[in-house]
């Protein structure tokens, strides 16, 4: 498990932790047996909640799919009713977008906060769009934002490394598709979420299997 030292204070912001992923509109079109890793990374999400200290801001967004469906994931409800976290609603894949984020995130950093950990879903998506977008953004500021990839996931097919033709298919026209080549030896082949990573960490963010928790958690 890698970990990069926190720097500073740090504040946490966690993207889209909807139903709308696992059993609502967007799931819908996958069925439901496609986001196992959804799933799984809501649940590491409350875990983490639970036990977070509480002088660790977090922050939540989330998006209208379809106009709505804003439901908060059956596996956060709780912890995330509990705690009546600031919450932003974003129209696009850029958290940057969404009404009032900047304006946290300022007051943050004026606090002395210098990594932003960021996670929830998707990867490929608006945990890629956003965490890149924000560093680019505020890199000369000082800020370092850190994605913790266990707190972080996709549908499953995009866990799934295809070949370059296959890869072309999806970021061209998001077809999800793979063939013989993707699964012969030899040929190069990487999934949606590794690439996704690649173009996090080109834009400067660090991208961690595991944030090292241990100073911000309850024992
Ligand atoms: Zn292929």
């Amino acid at each position: 498990m890698s970990s990069v030292p926190a720097v500073g204070r740090i504040a946490v912001v966690l993207i889209d932790l909807q139903q709308s992923f696992t059993r609502g509109l967007w799931a819908a079109c996958l069925g439901e047996t496609k986001a196992e890793h959804i799933r799984q990374c809501f649940r590491r999400c409350a875990d983490l909640l639970v036990k977070l200290k509480k002088d660790v801001p977090v922050l939540l967004s989330r998006c209208p799919v379809g106009g709505y469906d804003l439901d908060w994931a059956e596996e956060v409800e709780e912890i995330v009713s509990a705690k009546a976290y600031p919450t932003v609603i974003k129209y696009d894949n850029n958290i940057l977008d969404a009404t009032g984020f900047a304006e946290w995130l300022g007051k943050m950093m004026r606090s002395g906060v210098s990594t932003l950990v960021v996670g929830g879903c998707t990867t490929t998506s608006c945990v890629r769009v956003s965490s890149s977008q924000i560093q680019r953004s505020f890199s000369n500021s000082g800020l370092q934002v850190v994605v913790d990839l266990s707190l972080c996931s996709a549908r499953d097919s995009n866990y799934v490394p295809r070949c370059q033709a296959c890869m072309d298919k999806y970021m061209m026209y998001g077809m999800d598709c793979t063939c013989d080549r993707c699964v012969t030896p030899g040929v190069p082949a990487v999934s949606p979420v590794d690439k996704a990573m690649e173009y996090m960490r080109e834009s400067g963010v660090q991208v961690v299997q595991g944030f090292d928790w241990t100073p911000f958690v309850e024992e």
